[in-house]
């Protein structure tokens, strides 16, 4: 590389993200020395984006950087935790600056706008491919997890799943939009929120939790078979954006929605005697989440729509073929 490691590392890397008192060492030895707060319990999560495969290969990098930490940010959301610290597996095929100027920009904000520390991390030459650890802490014994729920716990989704899927699509010409749909979907794919704050606060509300990120059907469906039960969504209340519905009609609308992937929205369930607590001290508009369904005993999930059960076949991976 034409911009050495260890240039590298400092210029884009060294600092990135808050600075955390509980960093004992960061950036620059042989590994970070962390510490975890009394009475709390450490979370890690990993993910992947390999060029071509979870991002078009000419993506902007500002969104690479972005996405390769919102992916795993959404990861601790789900479990309630709040994020500290992240490290960086960068594999690159050249030290290109413009690129990484704006991939570091990407990645430090959303980790300064979430109190992430970037402590490490490895660079090495490849086709291009961003690997993250993250860390972060919960109060312990309190994680939520996907296997907490129980038949009767009401179902919610945050966002408007979907949009993201879309966005995908117009990125790779798949699909043709007016301008203000095509940006809104567009960011959507490309900036991912995870919600941290809302994966926070459910801790005192919800039985389980799983982030959306293969398309909600899915990712319910594996929060109830984790939690030994099956699950019943109502058709009709999948909360879906005007833009979406603008661009590819309701029901493909509803399809993107249940198939789509890359939401990292939360999918949660509510034991019954929460639920009016949660709808009073959360309230659904502002936090931005919707009832979808409640879960059941009977294993698997159906689509129900005027009270009868859908045949509901989805055509797989391209939506827009
Ligand atoms: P080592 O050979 O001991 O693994 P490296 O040269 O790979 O050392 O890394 C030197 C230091 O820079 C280490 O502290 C490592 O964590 C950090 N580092 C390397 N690459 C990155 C990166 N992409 N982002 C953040 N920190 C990095
Ligand atoms: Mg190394």
């Amino acid at each position: 590389m034409a911009l050495s490691e260890f240039a590298l590392i400092e210029r884009y890397f060294r600092t990135c993200g808050v600075s955390r008192a509980d960093v004992k060492l960061g950036v620059g030895d042989d590994a970070a020395l962390l510490t975890v707060a009394p009475g709390c319990t450490l979370v890690a999560a990993t993910d992947t984006l390999v060029a071509g495969v979870h991002f078009p290969p000419h993506s902007p990098p500002a969104s690479v950087g972005h996405r390769a930490l919102a992916v795993n940010l959404s990861d601790l959301a789900a479990m309630g935790a709040r994020a500290a610290w992240a490290l960086l597996a960068l594999t690159l095929p050249a030290a290109e600056e413009s690129w990484l100027g704006e991939f570091s920009a990407g990645f430090c904000a959303l980790a300064r706008a979430h109190g992430v520390a970037l402590v490490g991390g490895d660079t090495t030459r490849g086709p291009l491919c961003v690997s993250v650890t993250l860390l972060g802490a919960v109060p312990s014994g309190k994680a939520l997890t996907r296997s907490g729920g129980h038949p009767g716990d009401v179902l919610f989704v945050s966002g408007t799943p979907g949009d993201a899927a879309a966005g995908l699509a117009l990125e790779q010409g798949r699909l043709q939009a007016p301008d203000s749909a095509r940006s809104w979907l567009r960011e959507r794919f490309l900036l991912p929120t995870p919600r941290m704050a809302l994966g926070e606060r459910l801790l005192a509300y919800a039985s389980a939790c799983i982030d959306v990120s293969d398309g909600l059907l899915g990712d319910l469906g594996r929060l109830a078979s984790a939690s030994r039960a099956g699950a019943v969504l109502d058709y009709d209340e999948l909360p879906l954006s005007q833009p979406l519905v603008e661009v590819v009609g309701e029901e493909r609308a509803r399809e993107l929605a249940l198939t789509g992937g890359d939401d990292y929205e939360l999918c949660f369930a509510v034991p019954p005697h929460n639920v009016t607590r949660l709808l009073a001290e959360l309230p659904p508009q502002r936090w931005g989440y919707t009832r979808i369904g409640a879960l059941r005993a009977a294993a698997g999930v159906d689509i129900v729509r005027d009270g009868t059960v859908m045949e509901f076949s989805h055509s797989g991976y391209d939506h827009f073929a």
